[in-house]
C-alpha cells in the first residue's frame, strides 16, 4: 500500500487528524505489525483506495530540542511515505520550526500536501491563506476537531499518490545489462562465444578507436541481454605492466554500467586473491550476482570436494548469489546460468508493497521476538522499503535490533519474497 505520513509540530492537531482520517473508517482501522501500545501506521482508505496512514508523532526521539525532534519526524516521513501530509497551526502562523521542516521536505522532492489546521474560528480563513507563504501550494483550510475540510484533504492526498498501484516488478524494457568479470584466462571470451555464437549484435562501436567499449547484444531465452564492454574481453589485454590494474579498472567501469554481474571463478583451481576481490567489488556496487563457476569438465572427485571447502570458508558474505557450475568449453549448464541471471535480476528489482512487508513482520516478530536486552525488548514498529536495485528496507524499531536479529530478519525476508541473487540493505531508524 501507498503510504502517507502525517507530520507536524506537537499541538498542531496532528494526532486530532489522524484520529479524524481513521475514524470515518472505523472498520478498516488495523494496526500494522504486532503494535499494541506503539501504534505508528494504520491501514485505511478513502474514497476506494487504501493507504498506510503513518503518525509520525508516534516517533518522537526523547531528550532533544523540540526543533531536532521534528526535523527528525520529516526525515522518518520522507523516508517512508509517499505523501507527506504536512500540519500547520494556522491560528499561530508558520514558524521558525515549520520552516525547518519544510526546507527537509522541500529537499527530499516528495509530495506534500499542506494541511491549514485549526480554522474554525472567526479568522480562519484568512489565517489559512497566510500559509501560502511557505511555498507548498495551496493549504488546505481544516478543522480536525470538527471534521471540517478534511474530505477536500484527503482527495488531495490521493490525487497526490503514485497511480500505479505497486507492482512487484519494475517494468523494464530494452535489453537488461551484464557484466562478464574474471581474472584473466578463466574463460570469459570462451562463455561469450558459447553464448553469443553467431547471433552477436555488436553496439557502440565506434569505428578507429580502441578505448571506446564495446557491447555486445545477445538474446537468450526470453530476452536481450547487452554484454558489457565485450571488447574488453576480447581484446585480452595480456601485458605484464600494469595489467591487473587495467583489469580493476574494466571491471569497475564495467559493473558501473551494469544491473547484473557474472563473475566466473575457474573451478579447477583454488580461488584466487583477484577472484574474491572482484566479488567485493561486485558487492559494493550493490549489483545482482551470479556466481559461475566454469572449467567443470576437469574436475575430478577430490578437486570437487575441496571446492565445497573452499566456497563455504571464503565466500560466505555472498551465500545468496546463486551458484551455476559450467563449462564454457563444451556448453554444459550455460542454459542454467541464463536462467539464474534471470532470478538474481527479478530478485534485485523486486519491490514489496508496504502491507504485506508488514504483516510478514508482524508474523516473524511475534514468532521469533528480539530478546529482551537490559530489561528492555526493542520491537519493529513498521517498515517500509525505500528502494530497489538493490532493495533497500528501512526498520522503524523502539530500540537498536542486534546483528544476530537484522541477519534473522534478512535471511526470513530473502527466503519470503525471493531475492536470491541480489544484495539487500536494511537499515534501522530508533526511536530511543
Ligand atoms: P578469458 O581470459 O577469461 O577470456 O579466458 P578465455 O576464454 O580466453 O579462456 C582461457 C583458456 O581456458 C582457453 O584456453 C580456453 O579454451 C580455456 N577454457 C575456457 N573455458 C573452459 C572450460 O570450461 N573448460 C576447459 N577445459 N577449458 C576452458
Amino acid at each position: 500500500l501507498p503510504v502517507v505520513a502525517v507530520v507536524g509540530r506537537p499541538n498542531v492537531g496532528k494526532s486530532t487528524l489522524v484520529n479524524r482520517i481513521l475514524g470515518r473508517r472505523e472498520a478498516v482501522v488495523e494496526d500494522v505489525p504486532g503494535v499494541t501500545r506503539d501504534r505508528v501506521a494504520y491501514e485505511t482508505a478513502w474514497a476506494g483506495r487504501a493507504f498506510t496512514l503513518l503518525d509520525t508523532g508516534g516517533w518522537d526521539p526523547e531528550g532533544e530540542g523540540m526543533a531536532a525532534r521534528i526535523t527528525a519526524q520529516a526525515e522518518v516521513a520522507v523516508t517512508a511515505a509517499d505523501v507527506v501530509v504536512f500540519v500547520v497551526d494556522s491560528v499561530v502562523g508558520a514558524t521558525d520550526t515549520d520552516e525547518a521542516v519544510v526546507r527537509v521536505l522541500r529537499r527530499s522532492g516528495k509530495p506534500v500536501v499542506l494541511a491549514a489546521n485549526k480554522v474554525d474560528g472567526a479568522s480562519g480563513e484568512a489565517d489559512a491563506t497566510a500559509l501560502w507563504n511557505l511555498g507548498l501550494g495551496e493549504p488546505y483550510a481544516v478543522s480536525a476537531l470538527h471534521g471540517r475540510g478534511s474530505g477536500d484533504l484527503l482527495d488531495a492526498v490521493l490525487e497526490a499518490l503514485p497511480d500505479a498501484p505497486s507492482e512487484t516488478f519494475d517494468e523494464e524494457t530494452g535489453p537488461r545489462r551484464v557484466a562478464l568479470l574474471g581474472k584473466p584466462n578463466v574463460g570469459k571470451s570462451s562463455l561469450l562465444n558459447k553464448l553469443a555464437g553467431e547471433d552477436r549484435v555488436v553496439v557502440d562501436s565506434v569505428a578507429g578507436t580502441t578505448v571506446d567499449p564495446v557491447d555486445e547484444i545477445v538474446t537468450l531465452g526470453e530476452r536481450d541481454w547487452r554484454f558489457i564492454d565485450t571488447a574488453g574481453i576480447r581484446r585480452r589485454v595480456r601485458e605484464a605492466s600494469g595489467a591487473e590494474y587495467f583489469a580493476s579498472l574494466r571491471t569497475a567501469t564495467a559493473l558501473e554500467r551494469a544491473e547484473v554481474a557474472v563473475v566466473l571463478v575457474d573451478a579447477s583451481e583454488p580461488l584466487a586473491e583477484q577472484d574474491l576481490r572482484i566479488i567485493s567489488m561486485v558487492e559494493e556496487s550493490g549489483r545482482a550476482l551470479v556466481l559461475a563457476y566454469n572449467k567443470w569438465d576437469l574436475l575430478d572427485e577430490e578437486r570437487r570436494e575441496m571446492l565445497e571447502r573452499e566456497i563455504d570458508r571464503q565466500l560466505v558474505r555472498v551465500t545468496w548469489a546463486p551458484r551455476v557450475n559450467v563449462s564454457a568449453l563444451t556448453g554444459w549448464h550455460v542454459d542454467r546460468l541464463v536462467r539464474a541471471m534471470d532470478t538474481a535480476l527479478e530478485g534485485w528489482s523486486t519491490r514489496v508493497p508496504t502491507g504485506r512487508l508488514n504483516a510478514f513482520l508482524g508474523e516473524i516478530v511475534a514468532a521469533h521476538p528480539h530478546p529482551v536486552r537490559g530489561g528492555k525488548q526493542p520491537r519493529i514498529l513498521f517498515a517500509t522499503q525505500a528502494d530497489t536495485k538493490p532493495p533497500r528496507f528501512v526498520l522503524f524499531t523502539s530500540g537498536f535490533l542486534e546483528a544476530s536479529y537484522r541477519r534473522f530478519i534478512e535471511r526470513r525476508l530473502r527466503e519470503e519474497f525471493g531475492f536470491a541473487g541480489t544484495p539487500i540493505e536494511l537499515s534501522m531508524r530508533v526511536r530511543e
